[in-house]
């Protein structure tokens, strides 16, 4: 027998395929509420979460430029992951990203039996970026990014895999977001009605 789990301890789980895992990570990098709290601010710990998980080396430079490249990549995700999600309003985001993809060299090797890889074409942050790039491109072949959503709530916008079955998920946490959403839409239609 299966323990029984509540369906938000399975959505806070992170996704699956460690390889996905790594681009929510990525993208949970910063906090829609505290510009503060972004784990990609600067050249310095743009360079120590990448050398962290093993996307660049302790040599490698990063720069200012590279903070600003970072940032386009993940915000453009976010924007494809609410589109998951009956959400995205930021074109412009997708558009920047893909500006930036098309100097991000990636290349395709092939085996028998139909896999394949893409692998980054430069090392350094260029070739992390890549990395994650090709993640995503692996992830939408293999039918699973359509479960990689962003939050719906406008304060959180965080990045979850939607475990549901029937892949209706809406928001990174029932507990949090959810009942917190149908609380400030309640309150909302209440104001809007006015006293009785
Ligand atoms: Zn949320």
């Amino acid at each position: 027998m299966h323990p029984i789990q509540a369906p938000d301890e399975t959505w806070r789980r992170p996704a699956p395929p460690p390889a996905l895992a790594l681009v929510q990570d990525f993208v949970n990098t910063n906090d829609a509420e505290d510009p503060y709290n972004d784990l990609l601010r600067t050249p310095d710990l743009l360079k120590a979460w990448l050398v962290d998980r093993e996307l660049i080396r302790e040599d490698d430079v990063v720069s200012q430029h590279d903070v600003i490249r970072a940032r386009t990549v993940r915000e453009g995700l976010r924007e494809l992951a609410a589109r998951n999600n009956g959400g995205g309003s930021d074109p412009g985001a997708v558009a920047a990203l893909n500006q930036l993809a098309a100097d991000i060299p990636l290349s395709a090797s092939f085996r028998t039996g139909g896999e394949w890889e893409l692998t980054p074409g430069e090392p350094g942050v260029t070739g992390a970026l890549g990395s994650i790039l090709a993640r995503v491109v692996a992830a939408m072949d293999a039918g699973l990014w359509s479960r990689v959503k962003t939050c719906r709530r406008d304060t959180c916008r965080w990045l979850f895999y939607d475990h549901s079955r029937n892949r209706s998920g809406t928001w990174c946490s029932m507990a949090v977001c959810g009942n917190r959403t149908k609380a400030e839409t309640y309150r909302r239609r209440h104001v809007a009605r006015g006293p009785a």
